[in-house]
Order: structure tokens, then sequence, then C-alpha cells
């Protein structure tokens, strides 16, 4: 349980009483901030554990992410693939065995055509891999599930009005992974080569007003100011509402991605309190995974969702989410490779397709066996960052996504009542950085 003090604009102080264990926020009377919806039972996610208690894989995927390869012509600072050792990607004669190899170990969604089901395809830089792979496998998939959703995630580097007519022909969601005025800790900014600059602002125009397109910003410590980094992406697009999305904190998977983690108290604070007030102020809801947040708060006091239902924040250790690679191996997530082993030492390569119940997700860790998660206020908002790292790498991503989920609990919380969130005491545990 946990205490949080509020302050209305006559700076009078009141308090609510808040438990994320049970979703339940009240206050000094014991109502309901928010009334509660129809009682329904909430599944038990799995609570994976190393080889102790490994993840399983079904066929009964609903979130595909297909790896066509780690090439990428960029190389961002904090990029977790960067460093990734070298893998068999597979060329175009695997692209065939896979589409081959796929519905015998796919149920095909709920109806048998793609129904409920979500398919992306990963880089590297998917774009690189266009000709040779990506086509034919996009176009191959869309036949055979036509009902799936489709996304890839791309810099924007290396688009052409080829690219683009085939994105539109495909109905494919884009995300353009851009940091706006941070971008010089990824490389080179697209927008400064006009010829690049005007096949995204194409792409922008042509697929946001159907929902297929945003910018996907990773916040880091040193650009995290949502309401300039809004600003920037209107400047350059010449538009009033950019579609926009943030990707989350960039988190310490490199030793060099350490100077991007928020782990310093006086940094924290201030990027608490910035992403708070972008949000109460407006520009932070221009960002739709802030708006979603927000939404999906409210939606947990409401629904009551208890943390015995909440799963590892990225989703991969859920049992109907798979990474795979054109070859067939089956991996922890789409950013990393076969050939490499997680920090609880087990290999990231979790078995093959064509034997998809013996895959065992071994490199995992779920937020219940985290001391830390299970006493931290922004549990249902963070559910416990990255599952396979550990020690001082977990305890920096710790302190950043802290500092993000705060801020947005802090926000949602003003939101709900009209006050200011000035304190929450409670049994807060935090990590013991290289220990934890
Ligand atoms: S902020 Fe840290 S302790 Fe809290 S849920 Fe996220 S990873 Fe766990
Ligand atoms: S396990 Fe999840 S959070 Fe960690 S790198 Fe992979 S996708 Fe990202």
């Amino acid at each position: 349980m946990f205490q949080i003090t509020l302050a209305d604009a006559a700076g009078r102080r009141s308090r609510l009483t808040y438990d994320p264990h049970a979703s339940s926020l009240t206050d000094e009377n014991g109502a309901p901030v928010v009334a509660p919806g129809n009682a329904h039972p909430w599944p038990t996610a799995p609570r994976v554990d190393g080889a102790a208690e490994p993840g399983r894989k079904t066929a009964a995927i609903r979130h595909l992410k297909v790896q066509l390869g780690l090439k990428c012509n960029y190389a961002c600072s904090y990029c977790l693939q960067r460093f990734q050792p070298e893998h068999d990607e597979g060329g175009a004669t695997d692209v065939l065995h896979f589409l081959e190899r796929l519905p015998h170990h796919f149920d095909g969604g709920s109806d048998g055509q793609g129904r409920g089901v979500r398919i992306e395809f990963w880089g590297g830089e998917p774009f690189l891999y266009f000709k040779g792979k990506l086509r034919l496998l996009c176009l191959a998939l869309k036949n055979a599930y036509p009902n799936a959703t489709f996304a890839i995630v791309t810099n924007g580097s290396v688009l052409s009005a080829e690219i683009l007519d085939w994105i539109e022909a495909m109905g494919c969601f884009v995300a353009v992974s851009h940091d706006g005025p941070g971008q010089a800790q990824r490389g080179p900014d697209p927008f400064d080569d006009p010829a690049k600059r005007e096949w995204i602002v194409h792409l922008h125009d042509r697929l946001a007003p159907r929902g297929l397109f945003c910018f996907n910003v990773t916040l880091t410590a040193q650009n995290h100011d949502l309401s300039l980094i809004r600003a920037w992406f209107v400047e350059r697009l010449g538009v009033r509402d950019p579609s926009l999305n943030i990707e989350g904190m960039a988190l310490p998977y490199t030793d060099e991605g350490f100077a991007s983690a928020i782990i310093e108290p006086g940094a924290q604070r201030s990027a608490m309190t910035s992403v708070m007030k972008a949000i109460i102020e407006g520009p932070g809801l221009a960002f739709h995974s802030l708006r979603s947040k927000v939404d999906d708060f409210t939606r947990s006091l409401r629904a009551r969702r208890p943390s015995s239902a909440l799963g590892q924040k990225c989703g991969m250790d859920r049992a109907d989410s798979l990474a795979v690679t054109l070859t067939g191996e089956v991996v922890t997530c789409q950013n990393v490779s076969p050939e490499a082993t997680a920090p609880n030492g087990q290999p990231h390569r979790l078995g093959h397709l064509d034997a998809l119940p013996e895959a065992r997700l071994t490199t995992a860790t779920h937020w219940s066996q985290r001391r830390e998660c299970a006493h931290c206020p922004v549990l249902q908002l963070c559910q416990g960052s990255c599952m396979f790292l550990q020690g001082k790498a977990w305890s920096a991503a710790c302190d950043s996504e802290f500092t993000y989920n705060m801020g947005i609990l802090m926000a949602a919380l003003y939101l709900l009542t009209g006050r200011v969130p000035v304190a929450i005491d409670g049994p807060i545990i935090r990590p013991v950085h290289g220990h934890a």
C-alpha cells in the first residue's frame, strides 16, 4: 500500500491510498477514486524465472516477430542490436522454407486467416532486406493471412518511391525510429538530407491519416523534454499534429548505453516532473503511447486488474508471442542473435520453429521474481522493464523506467483528481546499484 499526498490549487493537502497489486485507489473515506466496473476473472500471467521456471511457446501465435537480420546502416549509441554476434540470417531460399514451414506450426489466428494476429518485420534496418527477402515474405504472408495486421520499424533512411508504393499496397503500419532533437545519439538525421526528408514527409502524410504511421521516439537522459520533442517534429514536418509515439526509455544494454540511462536522483526528479508537466499541459498527450498508458492506468483501476495478470512490459514472456529468424531459430526477442548468451548465462536461442513445443524461454525473469518490482508504485505501468537484463544493467534500467512511469502516474493522478501529487510514501524498494 502506498500513501499518495495531493495538493489542490489552494495548497490544501489530501491523501489517497494506492495498492498496485489490487489496482485499488481510494480516498480518505475509503471510497474508490474510479468507480469499479463489472468484475471479471483475470488470467494469471506466466511467472518465468530463467531455467528454473522457463516460458513456453504455442502454435496459437498472436504476435509474430520475424527477424530478417541484424544489419543496419545506423549505429545508435544505446542500441542492443549493434553488438550482437553474427548468425546465419538466411537468404531468399530460407524465405521459401520459412513460408512452407510456418503453417505447420501456427494456427493462423482465430479464423485461420490471421484474425487477431500482428506480424512484425524487424531488422537491423528491415528495408536493407527489401529486395532480397522482405518484399516476397510480406506478400506471401499477406496472401496467407489477410486478416492479420502487419508492421515494420525502420530508421527511415533508405526509403524510395518503390518502397513507398509497396508499403501502401501492403497496408503495413510503419514506425520510423527518430529521436527528434536527440537524433544525434542515433546517428545521422534523415531530415538533413532533402531527398530522405521528402520520402519521410510523404510517408507521414499518406499513412498517418489512415492510422498507419508514427515516429517512434526513445527517451534518454539527454533527450526527454516531450514539449521540445513535439515542437521539433511540428517544425520539421510543417504540420500541427504529427503522429508521434514514445518507444520508452533507452536502456543500458551496452556499456555505452549507461550514458543514456537516468540514474542520478536530481536528473530523475527533473525528468519525472518534465514528463508529468508535458502530459498535464497537453504536448505529452500528443504521443499515442502516453495517451494509452494514462488510459490503461484508469482502466486498471476500473477493472481492478490484479498484479497476478501482469506479464512483462514487452510481452515476449507470453506463450503466444514469438520471435523467429528466417532460418527458424526461436529467440528471446527480435533484438538478439541466436548466437548470443543472455546475462543469466542462458542462450538466446530458445529452440526451433520445427519443434516449437520444445522451445524454452530460459533467459527471462518475471517482475514477480524481483523484490523491487513487488514493492513499486509504478508496477502497473512499467511491468518490470526488460525481462533479460540482470545486475547493474537491470538496476539502471529500473531507475530510468521508474522516472518515466512515475511521471506518467503523477499526471494520471492529476487528470483523475484535479490535484497535484506531491509525495508518495510506503514500502518502496529501489535497486542497490550493482547488486539488484
Ligand atoms: S520501475 Fe523498476 S521496480 Fe518498478 S516495476 Fe519497473 S523495473 Fe520494477
Ligand atoms: S526482451 Fe523485451 S524489453 Fe528486452 S530487449 Fe527484448 S523486446 Fe526489448
